[in-house]
């Protein structure tokens, strides 16, 4: 669909969606029809039966099973250069694995709850009913994975769905696009592309939930926008989540399993460790550890099919420059390049692993969420201390913490908060299909994974039938006479 906008709009929100701008096919009158249609379609549909969520999800399956190497080749094309065992661990396999989780869960998940009520001949009931048609907007660090798995929960809770992925990975969304509108009417699900304008319009639209996935800045303007609706958010953001190293850790462990999560994707990751606490004086210790972990993952980085770039020169830039800010405020900067290769060339948008010792808190990196492959090292004396410079910063999306201490461990969990934990690992949380995955606050608002995705994008609609008994009745209904008089008294009771 081509199309060009129609004189300036201004969104709810105040963003300009003015002709001119970067919006190349969608305007705000045709995401208000593709939303009518799903809507109409759904209305008409009604509730859908267990069997067509099981096909949707059959065919979601499909899509990515059919055209992996197509997804890998858009992924590959969008980054410059990215794995293809990662983009099909992350982009297809997680996002299949959910869907097949989902597929032998659902029938219980639809089941309807049974609750004791309030006369022994009423009956009380939970129905989680779809919620209609649920919005999505994606990022670009795993494409697929960030729209398709929420897709596959909106389609188990029996809604249609609209998706807007990131417009950083052009290719990507462009298969998107296209592979939807092969394996699925459009009035079930529709992928529209498009930049921040497009996005602005999109989140302004009355759906009746909107998950989004992006940073805490542009969640903000997402949830304003669905204010206006009144619409539901979920929102999974990012921010700075600490990797804790206790005194009782193996660091040898604990150091290849966050280098493992810190060069994947080239640490673009939202759940990525983003800064270690460790103990004071085993700094050459964990270098140590970190530089032989590197090494025996990634020989060479230039060159390695396995060392992803960065996502573009603008993101190469900013890391650059943060490292740069770093070592010029006095931090210790150890690059973690086994091959000690050149890896100069802006155009391949590659940086090699880096580890920053002696950093400040006027520092970027211990400021904002580094996304990328660079790892500041803050060191501690007492447990407390690392709990208290946690504590300092907002709640963040991950809290890792490495030890062999339960004592320590109880302490940690009990005075820290994180949207999710792992012990002696790094992100695996994430990929347990029974856990709900989400952040708290600045980190994210609800949360989604297994079940849980099943119950955010459905509606638990309370469904009551009344008693046969005449004092469900009369309990309400004037004349209040002396009956009433000695119920209330008798049950206004500590
Ligand atoms: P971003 O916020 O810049 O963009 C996310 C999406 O929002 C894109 O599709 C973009 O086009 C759209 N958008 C931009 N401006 C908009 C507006 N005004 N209104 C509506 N939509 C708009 O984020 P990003 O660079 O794509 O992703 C990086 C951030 O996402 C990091 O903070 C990372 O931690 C977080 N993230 C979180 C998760 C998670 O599951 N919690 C996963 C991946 C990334």
């Amino acid at each position: 669909m081509k199309a060009t906008l129609e004189a300036q709009e201004v969104s709810p929100q105040g963003y300009s969606l003015a002709a001119g701008s970067n919006v190349a096919d969608i305007t705000p009158e045709y995401l208000r029809s593709l939303l009518n249609g799903q809507k109409t379609a759904f209305m008409a549909e009604g509730a859908p039966a267990y069997e067509t969520r099981i096909d949707r999800t059959n065919r979601l399956i499909a899509l990515l099973v059919d055209n992996q190497d197509k997804i890998v080749s858009a992924l590959n094309a969008d980054y410059g250069h990215r794995s293809a065992e990662a983009s099909l661990l992350t982009d297809v396999w997680s996002v299949i694995d959910n869907y097949k989780y989902t597929k032998l869960h659902l029938r219980e998940w639809m089941q309807t709850e049974i609750h004791e009520a309030m006369f022994a001949d009423a009956e009380a009931r939970v129905e989680y009913v779809p919620k209609g048609v649920v919005g999505v907007v994606g990022s670009w660090n795993f494409p697929w994975r960030l729209a398709f798995a929420p897709v596959g929960y909106v389609f188990a809770a029996g809604n249609r769905c609209m998706v807007k992925p990131s417009e950083l990975t052009p290719a990507t969304s462009a298969l998107m696009a296209e592979l939807a509108g092969q394996y699925f009417d459009e009035t079930e699900l529709a992928v529209v592309q498009g930049g921040p304008e497009i996005g602005a319009a999109f989140t302004a639209l009355p759906f009746d939930h909107l998950i989004f996935t992006g940073s805490a800045k542009v969640g903000s303007a997402v949830m304003r926008a669905a204010s206006f609706n009144l619409t539901p958010v979920t929102l999974e953001l990012g921010g700075k989540s600490p990797a804790l190293i206790g005194k009782s850790a193996d660091i040898g462990d604990a150091a290849r399993r966050i280098l493992t999560a810190k060069t994947f994707n080239a640490g673009q990751i939202c759940l990525a460790p983003d800064y270690v606490l460790l103990p004071n004086g085993l700094e050459r210790q964990f270098v140590g550890e970190a530089k032989s972990a590197v090494a025996s993952m990634y020989p060479k980085l230039q060159d390695n099919p396995d060392y992803t770039s960065i996502i573009n020169e603008r993101h190469f830039n900013r890391l650059k420059n943060w490292i740069a800010d770093a070592e010029a405020k006095g931090a210790e900067v150890i690059e973690l390049n086994p091959a000690s290769e050149d890896l100069s060339d802006v155009a391949s948008h590659r940086i090699a692993p880096m580890l920053l010792l002696k950093v400040t808190d006027a520092m970027t990196v211990l400021q904002e969420e580094i996304f990328g492959p660079v790892l500041p090292i803050v060191t501690y004396e007492t447990i407390e201390e690392a709990i208290a410079f946690i504590n300092k910063h907002t709640h963040p999306l991950a809290l890792y913490y490495f030890s062999h201490d339960a004592e320590e461990e109880r302490k940690v969990l009990d005075r820290t908060t994180s949207g999710g934990v792992t012990v002696n690992d790094c992100m695996t949380h994430a990929f347990d299909n029974s856990l709900p995955f989400g952040g708290i606050g600045p980190s994210g608002i609800g949360a989604y994974h297994g079940r849980q995705g099943f119950l955010t994008f459905s509606h638990a609609r309370a469904i009551y039938r009344q008693s046969k008994s005449p004092q469900a009745e009369l309990l309400f209904r004037p004349p209040f006479g002396e009956p009433i008089r000695a119920f209330l008294s008798s049950s206004i009771t500590k």
